[in-house]
C-alpha cells in the first residue's frame, strides 16, 4: 500500500461527478495500490445531495477509500490536496453568451485558485474539467502564484479520446493500436483535432484515411460530438467526460506509454508559437509525475491556420478574463 493522495472534487454532487467519483475509490485513477482520502466540494444549495452521494461511495466499501469529507468551503475543501479536479461550474444557460459565462465562472475560479494557494498540498497537480475550462484554469492559476504554473491543467482527453474513437471506427481498427493523436488549442469548437502524426498499428493514418475525410468528416465530428451526445442523450456527455479526467490524471501521475502521448491544455512555454502562459492543448509525454510537450512537430498549412485559429479564441478569451479583473 502507498501513502494516501488526497483528491479534492469540486462539482461532487454533479453527473460528471457521479461517474467520476466511484472509479477514483475504486484505484483506476491512481492505481490498485493507492488509498484515496476523497474531499467534496459543491455550492451549499447541492450539499444535501452531495451527502447522498457519499452515503452511495461509502456503500461501495471501496478497500481503497480512506476518508469521504464535504465541505461548501473551498477554504477547507482544498486543505492537503494533491490532487485537484475542478468539475463544478457555473452552467450557460438560454441567451448567456459566452462572455457572460466567462463572468459567471471568473469569481468561482479566482476563489479556487487562491484557497488552492493557501491550503493544497505542495505538489498538487489541477485539472479544470468545467467550462470555459482553459479559462477557468487560467484564472486559477492566475490567483495561485505560489504554486507552479505547470500544475494547472485543463482537460481535452475527452476530445483526444473521441478522435481516436473516430479514428478506430473508420479503419477498424482496435483503439489500443492507436497511438500519436494530438488535440490542439481550447476545449470548444474551435479546437484542432490533428492525426498528421498518428499511428495506427505503427503505420501512419494518414496512409490509411483520405484527407478529404478528414477535413470534412473527422475534424468536424471530434469538434461537434459533445453537441451530438447532448441532442442523442438529452444531457451533456458525463461519463464520457468522468472517464477521459481519470485517463488525464493517471497519465500525469503514472506516465503515458512508451511510444505515445496524450493531449492536455497546459500553460504554453512558447512552444509551437502559442504566447507563453496561454493554457492551451498540446501533444504531451507524461513520466516522473511531470509532462513535457512534444517538441518539433511539423505542422502543415492547414494545421497551422487550424492551430492559429483556436490560439486566438483563447487569447481573447484571456483578454476578456483579464479585463474583468479576474487575472
Ligand atoms: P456536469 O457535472 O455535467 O458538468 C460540470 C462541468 O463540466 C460543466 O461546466 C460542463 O460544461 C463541463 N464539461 C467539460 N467537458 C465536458 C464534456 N465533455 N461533457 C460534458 N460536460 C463537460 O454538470 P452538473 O450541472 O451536473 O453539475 C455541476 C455541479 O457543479 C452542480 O452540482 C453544481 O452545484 C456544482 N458547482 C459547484 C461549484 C463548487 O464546487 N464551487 C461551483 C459551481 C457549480 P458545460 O456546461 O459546457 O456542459
Amino acid at each position: 500500500r502507498n501513502t494516501p493522495v488526497t483528491v479534492a472534487v469540486t462539482g461532487g454532487a454533479g453527473q460528471i461527478a457521479y461517474g467520476l467519483l466511484f472509479r477514483i475509490a475504486s484505484g483506476a485513477m491512481l492505481g490498485p495500490d493507492t488509498p484515496v482520502r476523497l474531499r467534496l466540494l459543491e455550492i451549499p444549495a447541492a450539499v444535501a445531495s452531495l451527502e447522498g452521494v457519499a452515503m452511495e461511495l461509502e456503500d461501495g466499501a471501496f478497500p481503497l477509500l480512506d476518508s469521504i469529507d464535504i465541505s461548501d468551503d473551498p477554504w477547507v475543501g482544498f486543505a492537503g490536496a494533491n490532487v485537484a479536479l475542478l468539475v463544478g461550474a457555473r452552467p450557460r444557460t438560454a441567451g448567456m453568451e459566452r462572455s457572460d459565462l466567462l463572468a459567471a465562472n471568473g469569481p468561482i475560479f479566482t476563489e479556487q485558485g487562491q484557497a488552492i494557494n493557501a491550503s493544497a498540498a505542495d505538489d498538487v497537480k489541477v485539472l479544470v474539467v468545467g467550462n470555459p475550462a482553459n479559462t477557468n484554469a487560467f484564472i486559477a492559476m492566475s490567483n495561485a502564484p505560489d504554486v507552479p504554473a505547470e500544475r494547472f491543467s485543463a482537460m481535452t482527453r475527452l476530445d483526444h479520446n473521441r478522435a481516436i474513437a473516430q479514428l478506430a471506427k473508420k479503419t477498424g481498427a482496435p483503439a489500443a493500436d492507436i497511438a500519436r493523436v494530438t488535440i490542439w488549442g481550447n476545449h470548444s469548437a474551435t479546437q484542432y483535432p490533428d492525426v498528421g502524426h498518428a499511428t495506427i498499428a505503427g503505420r501512419p493514418a494518414l496512409e490509411l484515411v483520405d484527407e478529404a475525410w478528414l477535413r470534412d468528416d473527422f475534424v468536424p465530428t471530434v469538434q461537434q460530438r459533445g453537441t451530438a451526445i447532448i441532442q442523442a442523450r438529452g444531457a451533456s456527455s458525463a461519463a464520457s467526460a468522468a472517464s477521459a479526467a481519470i485517463d488525464h490524471i493517471h497519465d500525469w501521475v503514472l506516465g503515458t506509454p512508451e511510444g505515445d502521448w496524450t493531449s492536455m491544455a497546459v500553460p504554453s512555454d512558447g512552444s509551437y508559437g502559442v504566447p507563453e502562459g496561454l493554457i492551451s492543448s498540446f501533444p504531451v509525454t507524461c513520466a516522473d509525475g511531470g509532462y513535457t510537450i512534444v517538441p518539433d512537430l511539423s505542422l502543415d498549412d492547414f494545421s497551422r491556420a487550424r492551430l492559429t485559429a483556436t490560439v486566438a479564441e483563447l487569447e481573447q478569451e484571456r483578454d476578456a478574463v483579464v479585463d474583468l479583473g479576474f487575472a
